[in-house]
């Protein structure tokens, strides 16, 4: 065994083995037994303490293969809270620059709460935040009410070039509150919309793609780099439903520069312990008068001088978006 370490990026993380890139080899790694093990201090157990993304130093053994010996400290990470018993705090990837937030315009229908849960698990993790809309190419009657007709490759309807400009000032509108404090993409995986703009978005930094499955992830990977050939449909597959979160967390380098980490479907997405002061980093629209209330630690439920409900009476914040924010930030007072 070589006394010397050497630093590697892990690109996959599959149970107990990783593969860590070094200088462009790959090495599968184990981990030294006593970096399993819950360090002192830590108030509950990592359920992992090495994910996709985490700088390490590996001891080489035999070629292509080596031994995880310590974890560099982790800059950030996107995390969630792993079901069991005793709910555990599971780091999806490690060092990523952003989050990918990806939703369909329709089919599925976007669930607005469920991308301001991202939006504020992506802030708390120090990820910035890019929020696709994905399927802008479906009309909007399949919007208003999904039908089972629709398959994929139907050429947009004949009559529609004027009713698509209309259905795109909808969909705009519909996310207007997002597009005035976040980065906001329209794209179409099928048409090629909005492409070049994620590519000039993902160009060289490390990014999570996040979202419901069947929004298209790996459709708008596959367009955006498609020598890839990540097979559309694999992630978020109802077959993966069961299996552990940890598996199949791969980092995969970008043609043009660049990482993207594609996590299996995100279904029981949380974030651990994200005080409510951090809830509201989620909601610019409304943190002006979270400090405005007369009441400090005011619920924005019935409190008189509510500044919150005062905003909502008079129309300046959305109704939907503080429903959302008291549920988020409720679970923690
Ligand atoms: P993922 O689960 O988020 O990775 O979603 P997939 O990439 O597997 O896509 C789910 C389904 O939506 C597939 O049938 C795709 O062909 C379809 N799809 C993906 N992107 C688009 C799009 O931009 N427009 C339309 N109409 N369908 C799309
Ligand atoms: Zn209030």
């Amino acid at each position: 065994m070589s006394d010397a370490l050497v630093d590697g990026t892990v690109v996959e993380n599959r149970g107990a083995l990783f593969e860590v890139q070094v200088q462009g080899r790959v090495v599968r790694c184990v981990l030294r037994g006593r970096l399993k093990h819950v360090k002192k201090g830590e108030r509950r157990a990592a359920a992992t303490p090495v994910a996709a993304g985490d700088r390490v130093r590996i001891a080489l053994l035999e070629p292509g293969r080596g031994v995880i010996e310590e974890v560099l400290p982790r800059e950030t990470g996107l995390s969630r809270t792993a079901a069991g018993s005793v709910p555990l705090r599971q780091t999806l990837v490690a060092n990523v620059d952003q989050a990918v937030i990806v939703f369909a315009a329709a089919e599925p229908r976007p669930d607005l709460f469920m991308l301001d849960r991202l939006i504020v698990a992506a802030i708390a993790g120090e990820l910035e935040p890019l929020i696709v809309i994905n399927k802008v190419d479906l009309p909007l009657e399949k919007r208003e009410r999904p039908s089972a007709g629709w398959r994929t490759g139907d050429p947009p309807q004949a009559d529609s070039a004027n009713r698509l400009l209309v259905d795109g000032e909808l969909l705009r509108a519909q996310f207007a509150v997002y597009r005035q404090w976040f980065r906001v993409l329209f794209t179409s995986a099928a048409r090629g919309e909005g492409v070049a703009e994620l590519r000039e978005a993902l160009r060289g930094r490390r990014s999570v793609l996040c979202g419901p499955s069947g929004v298209g992830k790996s459709s708008l990977l596959n367009a955006v780099a498609p020598g890839l050939n990540l097979r559309v449909g694999e992630v978020g597959d109802v077959t993966h439903k069961g299996r552990h979160a940890t598996s199949g967390v791969t980092l995969v380098a970008l043609p043009f520069g660049g990482q993207v980490a594609d996590t299996a479907g995100l279904r029981q997405f949380g974030f651990w312990e994200v005080p409510p002061e951090q809830v509201g980093a989620g909601f610019p629209d409304l943190e002006t008068y979270l400090g405005g209330c007369q009441y400090s630690n005011c619920s924005h439920r019935r409190e008189q001088g509510c500044a919150i409900r005062e905003a909502l009476r008079s129309g300046r914040v959305d109704a939907r978006r503080v429903l959302s924010y008291l549920q988020l930030a409720g679970g923690s007072t």
